[in-house]
Formats: C-alpha cells, structure tokens, sequence
C-alpha cells in the first residue's frame, strides 16, 4: 500500500487514480495533494471505475464542525426571512432538475439502479427543495393569547450544525430528504454519503453553492463510516444527528447520542410483511408484490420482503407470482427495456447469495431464481437473479433478516388474527401492506399493524407531505412533511411581559 493513501481494496480492486474529485469544507478545497486517500466508486452494471473521489479524514470532521458552526453564526442564513432563504431552496430545487439527466446518469454509474429509476430519485431530490422551500415561507409559530401582564411565544430555533448520514440505496434523493429541511430550518449540515455512492452529494453541495447558499452551510465529506461517520456523530460541535441505515448502525449511532444527550432521527432496516387476503383483486395483487420486492432490485428499505398469502389461494398466488416474476427483464441499467439492475456492489451481492443459501439450508424450496446471471454482459456486473422462496416459516432466519436484495420469502396464513400476528412477529416495523376487497377488514388490518406506513390495495407510495418512519428497530423520529421541519428545529418558548 502507498503511503497516506487508503485501502479500500476490501471493497474494491486497488486502481490508479486519474482524475480525483475533490470536495470543498467552506472555501477549503480538499484534493489529493498531501496524504489524502482515494474512494473508488465502481460502476455495479461491469465493474468498471464509476468515479473517484478524495476521501475525507476525522481531521476534515473538525475543520468541517468549525466552518459550518462560522458559516451559521456569521453568513446570512438563519436570519434571513422564510421568503428569502424559500427563495434559494426553490432555485436549488430548479437547478436539481434543470441537471436531472447528467445527474441520473451519475446515479445509475454509482449505484447500479436502472436510469428510468434514477431520473425518479433525482425529480423527488428536487421536490425537497421545493416543498420545504414553501414550507418555510408558510410555517407558523405558536403564539399564546394576552394573559394581562404577558403574552408568549414558542418559536422553531435550528440547532445550529447538525450531521446526516445517508445510505447508498437512493444517492441524492436520500441526501436531499435531509438537507432540503435541516436547511429550511436554519441549519449549517455536514453530510456523510455511503462510502459506495459519494458522487451524488458533492454534486449536491456545488447546486446548492451555485444556487446562492452561502459556503460553509452544507458540507459532504465523503469518507468511511467507520471513521468519518463515528466521528461526526462524537464530535461536540455536532448538536443532532439524522441518520439513515441499518438497524444496527442506527443503534450504535443512537447509543452515541444518547451518551451526548443529543437528538437523532433514525431512519433503519425492515422486513415489512405483504399480505394478499383471497377477496383481493389478485391480479393487481400480485403486480403489487413483484414492485413492492423487485423494484430497486429489492434495496429498498419498504420492500415487501415478507409475503403473506391466505390459504384458499396460496397455490394460485404463487403459480402467478412464479410465472411472472421469470419474465422480469434483468438488464443493464441504461437499457430501456430493464424492470431490474445489478445490486450495488459485488459484497452486497454475495451477501444476498448467502441468505439464499441460508433460506436453503433452512430447508425453504426456491421457486424462482437463487443464482447470478453468468451469461454475458452480466457476469461482469453485481446481478442477481429475482428469487422467491417457499415453504419457511415467519419464524426462520429467512423471513426475520432483513435481506435488502430481491428475493421474497412466502408463507401461508389461515385468516385475519393469524395474519396480523404472523406480520408483527418481527423487530422490524417500517412498513406493511396488504390487497383485499373488503375496506372494514382493511381498516382493522391496518389498525393492528406494527409499521409506520401502511399501504392498502397499494404498495411503496409515498407522499412528500406525508410522515415516513419506523415503529420498533426499524426507527425513531419522522422525516417528511412538517415532521421533517420538526425534526431538525429545537423549540424556545419566549414571554414577554406588558
Ligand atoms: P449502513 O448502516 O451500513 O450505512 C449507512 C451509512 O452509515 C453509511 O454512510 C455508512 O458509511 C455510515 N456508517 C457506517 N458505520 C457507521 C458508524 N459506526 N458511525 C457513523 N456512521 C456509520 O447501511 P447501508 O448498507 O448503507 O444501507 C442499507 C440499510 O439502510 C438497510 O438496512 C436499509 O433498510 C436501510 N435504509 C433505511 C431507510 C429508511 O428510510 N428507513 C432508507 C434507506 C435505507
């Protein structure tokens, strides 16, 4: 290994850089002169070099905390009128779309989704912008009325610097869910993207400057989360942390803060249980299963994952679902024919080939799927196969991990109490979903179920006006709608004496 370079060759082939993105703190540009190391992003549809970026030390996290804290003290930002920091935020929103395309290719070179999938995020990453942009301009205080001698006031103050720490399954999208309110609220943002996506926020970061945000208000540093993440989410200047990944990492994360005594929002895994009752239009039912796990090749954090089907029409379920789902079109990203892409990474990858083999050797029976592609173009690329297994129960490790790649478990239920326990038998409780024709039995389902969004004779809607987040391990905190001001605003109540 050279000298004060990185070694990242456990995620990816040690490669010669040419040209090394470099990211800004503030005005300081880091580039590759001194020791900086070198973030390789591979392009998951060949293998080839996606990108390269410098990547960021602990040390950049305390030169990052002391310009964001300046920049919120001393540029015009928090104390700018609503309409006046609205107006940056919706030109930034213009400038996201006005650069969908390149930016959606940047995507699907980083991640491997499909461009058509790409050219979504990047349309919701600009609607972020605009949506808390009016937000902002509209959002009311609470004022008390005159009491005789006194009248108060509880007034939205930002936290001053606050850290979000974002996954690779959306880059851009996921960045701009977090920064478009923590902005709208006041806040100077320091954003830690996945080591596997970084491209995405530094793009972000030059709109929102080109945009008229003053420097220093928002900062990517694209570093590991072993070291850059752990210590921004340590360091003192850092008042609250708005995080979203894995259970685990959400919870080692929420330890910290909880240590610190400062605020997280914590956006994590899921298992989320699908279920088709025998009223439901099956037809659209089983469309809805196949989105709801194989879009995003299932790396979506409310993937249908776990599908329930009642008894009387499991077998018809299955034959339908099985038929369909070996019609998938598997391709290239930028194919216009794709329905599904490679998985991020070549370790993401075997990660899912493993729990295919654990669902295996816990004796399910594969009825679609279980293996990689190995015919060409996608022996190079990170592909696997749309995968369905039969024959577990909600209790194996199968239907109880959270996979995070395309492949549905399904089991059998007898009727409405038996369905609802087996679906909140499970730490998890991001989502759920169901299709059936019956509204009260929905109604009551929903009720009953353990999840912070629940989808009927639908699935993976969502709503920018409308709260996201997780019951049990799968979250604390809400993102979305005024939610998603809240999360990032601390309340100070004033009273002024007459
Ligand atoms: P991950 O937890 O491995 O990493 C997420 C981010 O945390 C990355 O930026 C990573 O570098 C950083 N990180 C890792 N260790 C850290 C540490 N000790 N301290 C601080 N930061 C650290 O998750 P992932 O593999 O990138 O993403 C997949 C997971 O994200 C899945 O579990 C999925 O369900 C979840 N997810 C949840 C939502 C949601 O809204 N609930 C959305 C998307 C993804």
């Amino acid at each position: 290994m050279m000298a004060g370079v990185c070694d990242n060759s456990r995620r990816h082939p040690t490669i010669m850089a040419t040209t090394v993105k470099p990211f800004l703190i503030g005005s300081i540009v880091r580039d590759t002169s001194g020791n900086a190391g070198v973030i390789t992003s591979i392009n998951p549809a060949d293998g080839s070099i996606a990108g390269q970026v410098v990547r960021a030390t602990p040390e950049d996290v305390d030169t990052a905390v002391r310009v964001a804290w300046d920049a919120f003290r001393n540029k015009p930002w928090r104390k700018l009128r609503p309409d006046q920091r609205a107006s940056i935020l919706f030109e930034i929103g213009r400038r996201i779309l006005a650069e969908r395309e390149s930016l959606a290719r940047l995507q699907m070179l980083d991640s491997g989704k499909p461009y058509k999938e790409c050219m979504n995020m990047v349309t919701s990453a600009a609607s972020y912008f605009r949506y808390y942009a009016s937000v902002c301009e509209t959002w009311q205080n609470e004022v008390t009325s005159p009491r005789g001698e006194y009248f108060s006031m509880a007034l939205a103050e930002p936290y001053g610097v606050v850290a979000c720490i974002t996954p690779w399954n959306s880059p851009i999208m996921n960045e701009a869910q977090k920064a478009a309110p923590a902005l709208a609220a006041g806040n100077a943002v320091i954003i830690k993207p996945s080591e596997e996506t970084p491209q995405l926020a530094l793009e972000l970061v030059r709109i929102c400057t080109e945009a008229g945000l003053p420097e220093g208000l928002l900062i990517a540093l694209p570093g590991y989360g072993e070291d850059v993440g752990a210590a921004l989410v340590k360091h003192p200047g850092v008042r609250m942390v708005s995080f979203t990944g894995g259970t685990e990492t959400g919870r080692a994360i929420g330890a910290i803060a909880g240590q610190r005594l400062i605020p997280v929002g914590l956006e994590l895994g899921g298992k989320s249980p699908h279920i088709v009752f025998e009223d439901a239009d099956l037809d659209r039912a089983v469309a809805g299963v196949m989105s709801g796990i194989f879009g995003s090749a299932g790396q979506s954090c409310v993937a249908g994952s776990r599908l329930f089907v009642q008894k009387s029409v499991y077998k018809k379920v299955l034959d339908d679902l099985a038929a369909r789902t070996r019609e998938i079109r598997v391709r290239l990203p930028d194919d216009p024919e794709v329905q599904m892409g490679p998985l991020v990474s070549a370790a993401h990858r075997d990660k899912v080939a493993a729990c295919v083999d654990l669902a295996r050797s816990e004796g399910g029976s594969i009825l679609v799927g279980g293996n990689m592609p190995s015919e060409q173009p996608f022996d190079k690329g990170m592909f696997y196969m749309p995968t369905i297994v039969d024959g577990l129960s909600n209790a194996s490790r199968s239907a109880q991990e959270e996979i995070f790649g395309p492949v549905l478990v399904a089991i059998p239920f007898e009727d409405e109490a038996d369905v609802v326990a087996q679906a909140n038998d499970t730490v998890f409780g991001l989502a759920a979903g169901m299709w059936t024709g019956d509204y009260a039995r929905a109604w009551r389902v929903a009720r009953e179920i353990e999840a912070g969004s629940v989808w009927i004779n639908t699935y993976k809607q969502s709503h920018i006006a409308t709260p996201f987040g997780g019951f049990k391990d799968s979250g604390i905190g809400r993102e979305k709608g005024l939610h998603g001001l809240r999360l990032y605003s601390q309340v100070k109540s004033v009273f002024f004496g007459m």
